[in-house]
């Protein structure tokens, strides 16, 4: 048997036990386009839709928050970023914590700086401008 033989013989064996599998029960239909494909396909041959199954229940249902997570997001929030300042200017005015006191303020400093700047461009012009070209993406 030549080579082009054998590649037409199993091309041909292929293609009988694929028939086979299309004439058992193991096949569905796309539901796209109506063919028939194997049960297990993730991808339909003929017209190439995913036949996936898609997760249940994946609808988001939004639930009142706890009045524990409010309790501490409001302690986080008002609190917490200050923490670092009221530490330093605590160990700054103990003797023996003074150049801990010192470092904790800076590095409160340089934070309350980053997050200035970010504040501000979030509630000023300067976030006008950062948008204003993908304003126009929407009319
Ligand atoms: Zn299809």
């Amino acid at each position: 048997m030549s080579n082009d033989n054998a590649n037409q013989y199993s091309a041909s064996k292929t293609n009988e036990n694929y028939n086979k599998v299309l004439e058992s029960n193991e096949v569905k239909y796309c539901y796209n386009c109506g063919e028939k494909v194997l049960a297990k396909a993730v991808v339909c041959v003929h017209c190439g839709v995913s036949l996936q199954k898609l997760p249940q229940n994946n609808t988001y249902e939004w639930k009142p928050w706890s009045s524990m997570a409010m309790f501490w997001l409001i302690v986080g929030t008002l609190f917490l970023p200050f923490f670092g300042e009221i530490m330093g200017i605590w160990s700054l005015t103990t003797s023996g914590r003074r150049s801990q006191g010192l470092a904790l303020l800076i590095f409160a400093l340089i934070k309350d700086l980053i997050l200035l700047f970010f504040v501000l461009i979030f509630t000023t012009t300067i976030f006008a401008y950062f948008i204003e070209p993908f304003i126009y993406l929407f009319d």
